[in-house]
């Protein structure tokens, strides 16, 4: 198996971390072995852990400190973990450095986007009142909205070109797109929902492909594509 480093969700009040078992179970089903990494690391630590993988998972969670895209917190701003992102902007700054494959999911997506010099929407209810709902009030599995999937993509090698369904439970979105990076989805009310870049290899979806692929498996597509380019990699 590859490994490859994930970020998990933190839990400042009880002091711990976690990650969905969606995540590891597809990993392991297209021969990744997730290496777990706690925000209670010191960010000083990013190196070494990359050392220790051929591949970063930047996993989904809460809001990024806009401070980091230069803004002020606007209100509709949520709960801020501030150790997680110092840690996930050094993983993300010594990956980016390496070249290494990035899969980026939800709050990953808008980490890479940051960490690349990209902006983020803070609150989408707010500075944008005609979006569409981005926050399902159904299953978690459930195929919420729709998203146009760009022609030639990576992402189009994992779900096809055109229409897809996908879930959606975020309040954020990525607004000014990094140098570098190309939008392959967006929804009808115009909201980025995937960038991307094929060399280095980097892919990020706004929505949650390991909430999806076990009732979805073209979904798990998307962390074989992962598990190519980290292969790929010299070990
Ligand atoms: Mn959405």
């Amino acid at each position: 198996m590859i490994p490859v480093a994930v970020t998990t969700w933190h839990n400042e009040e009880e002091n711990r971390c976690f990650l969905e078992d969606g995540y590891v179970m597809a990993m392991e089903q297209v021969g990744l072995l997730p290496l777990l990494v706690s925000p209670a690391l010191s960010p000083s630590a990013a190196a070494d852990i990359l050392d220790s993988a051929r591949g970063l998972l930047l996993a989904g969670g809460d809001d990024i400190s806009p401070l980091y895209y230069k803004q002020q917190p606007l209100a509709g701003l949520e709960y801020v973990d501030a150790r997680r992102d110092e840690l996930e902007f050094a993983l993300a700054a010594e990956a980016l450095k390496r070249k290494m494959p990035i899969f980026a999911v939800c709050r990953g997506m808008q980490v890479i986007n940051v960490a690349m010099g990209g902006t983020l929407v803070q609150h989408i209810c707010q500075s944008k009142p005609d979006a569409m709902q981005h926050r399902q009030n159904s299953p978690q599995w459930h195929r919420h909205h729709q998203v146009t999937v760009r022609p030639g993509s990576l992402l189009a090698q994992a779900l096809g070109e055109g229409l897809v369904g996908v879930n959606s439970t975020h309040h954020q979105a990525v607004d000014e797109v990094a140098e570098g990076l190309i939008i392959s989805a967006t929804t009808a009310d115009g909201m980025v929902e995937a960038i991307e870049r094929a060399n280095p290899w980097l892919l990020a979806v706004q929505w949650h492909p390991e909430r999806m692929w076990q009732r979805y498996p073209e979904f798990l597509q998307l962390f074989r594509l992962f598990a190519q380019a980290c292969q790929g990699e010299k070990g």
